[in-house]
């Protein structure tokens, strides 16, 4: 099998109706993509496999669905307003910009690495995102660290840049007027914590989720979707007894592990990575970061914390609103903890794609592209494909009734060879094929993408059979 390599994704997903550049008839707009006919399919079965799993199925929670706009306070409360921002600095010379922390991130691995590996772990143990704005620039006029577009070492000093898209609400453009876009779905569900628990009548310990989209103005987005500026989040909030916390992080770690795997990602693709005590955050007592291994190295995909109460007690001061909650067993009154699992749907759905992509080399010496999607997020379910066109009527009343329930191509165009490549190109995990005994005897081929056998089944009992190749 060849490397996989981000240009080949890429291209994949553009030819294929995956992902295209965002505004390309203009010329496009930098990081920006659009979901074309299959990658809607694929990121809302990824989308609705979180959402089966984490809410519909699971017995603690229940899902909202947030404004974007908040009330300005709710930043101001959850520390966004002062906080939430990346060191950055310019290059004086080609005006290039950067963020401090992955420069010396990247300098790091390229300079400092050592066989043991005791470099790479003193930097978890005190990774440079913890480390201050004159730790970083000491750091860097020390290494000698240069430009990475023109090589100079001519870099300004390092400013901290908030990372929150400012808009306006109403006609008049100014301070009082200023709303924000969301960098995080998390806010909304906190702020309606009372609203959600008492229309839902549920008792600590249970779990608020959200799927929705947050904006974030990253000073360095790439690498396709893995980095974007406006991008969805699947969180839960899950709100639990203070000293209960860690066990439920702990149940909550694993549930998202096993929820990545089920879907098909394989444990060598993946690494748990707790953080240090110098890498936590001032208000959590715990935080996984479950990492992906992407064509251009690890990347973080689901981030999971324990907040403990800060949250809560933020939105209660600020709001001046009492967001305690009243157990009536014990009569005892207390600001829940909170675990957050939080993953990106777009950086997921990446990885998904990277997880399914192969080339496989076939006996006869011929190449196949094939996308081995887990079946459930599949974009096409099933392929109906009539082997001459003279038997269109009837493929064409096959298709109508798997239509009613999964999501079908029909193609009639190219010989059979080349309709099922096309099929395994796109992750299609079955193709039906209608021929000319179908119509002697009620049945058609059944064809599975990845071990490429047939069998014959009665077109009765399609429905049946598919219901148990799909349960999931
Ligand atoms: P990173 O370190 O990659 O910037 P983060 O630690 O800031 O991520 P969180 O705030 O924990 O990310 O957000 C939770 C999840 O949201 C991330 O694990 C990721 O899957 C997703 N996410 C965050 N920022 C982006 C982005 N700019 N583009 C796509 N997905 C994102």
């Amino acid at each position: 099998m060849s490397e996989l390599t981000m240009e080949k994704l890429v291209a994949l997903c553009k030819a294929r109706g995956f992902i295209y550049p965002g505004s390309e008839i203009y010329g496009g707009l930098a990081n920006t993509w659009d979901y074309g006919n299959l990658g809607v399919e694929l990121k809302n079965n990824v989308k609705n496999a979180w959402w089966k799993k984490f809410i519909r199925e699971n017995p603690y929670n229940v899902g909202i669905d947030c404004a974007i706009l908040m009330n300005p306070q709710t930043w101001v409360a959850s520390g966004h307003l002062g906080g939430f921002s990346d060191p950055l600095m310019d290059c004086r010379e080609c005006h290039e910009r950067f963020r401090a922390d992955q420069l010396i991130e990247q300098y790091i691995k390229e300079h400092e690495s050592d066989a043991s590996g005791e470099n790479e772990k003193k930097q978890t143990e005190s990774p440079v995102d913890s480390w201050s704005k004159e730790e970083m620039k000491q750091y860097i006029d020390e290494k000698g660290i240069v430009c990475p577009s023109c090589g100079k070492k001519n870099f300004t000093d390092i400013r901290e840049f908030n990372l929150m898209f400012k808009t306006f609400q109403g006609v008049t453009e100014d301070a009082k007027n200023t709303v924000y876009l969301r960098p995080e779905t998390a806010q909304g569900i906190f702020v309606n914590f009372k609203n959600v628990q008492r229309t839902s009548r549920k008792k600590i310990p249970f779990g608020i989720g959200q799927i929705g989209k947050s904006f974030r103005n990253e000073i360095t987005p790439g690498n396709f979707i893995f980095r974007i500026r406006e991008f969805e989040q699947m969180e839960l909030e899950f709100f639990c007894e203070p000293d209960t916390d860690l066990k439920w992080f702990a149940y909550w770690k694993q549930f998202c592990i096993d929820w990545l795997q089920n879907l098909g990602i394989k444990e060598d693709e993946m690494r748990v990575r707790d953080h240090s005590a110098e890498e936590l955050s001032f208000y959590s007592k715990a935080t996984t970061d479950i990492e992906f291994m992407f064509p251009f190295g690890w990347g973080e995909l689901w981030g999971i914390a324990d907040r403990t109460d800060y949250d809560l007690t933020q939105h209660q001061e600020t709001a001046n609103e009492d967001l305690s909650y009243f157990d009536d067993q014990t009569r005892e009154k207390y600001i829940p903890y909170v675990i957050e699992p939080s993953l990106g749907a777009d950086r997921v759905t990446l990885a998904f794609l990277c997880n399914a992509y192969d080339e496989e080399q076939l006996p006869d010496g011929e190449t196949r592209t094939v996308l081995h999607f887990h079946p459930e997020i599949a974009p096409v379910k099933i392929g109906v494909l009539p082997l001459s066109k003279k038997l269109t009527e009837e493929a064409e009343k096959v298709y109508a009734e798997l239509s009613r329930f999964y999501n079908c191509e029909y193609d009639d165009r190219g010989n059979i060879g080349k309709r099922y490549r096309r099929q395994d190109e796109i992750g299609t995990p079955y193709c039906v094929t209608y021929d000319f005994e179908s119509q002697e005897d009620g049945m058609v081929t059944v064809r599975e993408r990845d071990s490429m056998e047939q069998e014959r089944i009665k077109i009765t009992d399609l429905q049946g059979y598919f219901q148990q190749k799909f349960s999931y």
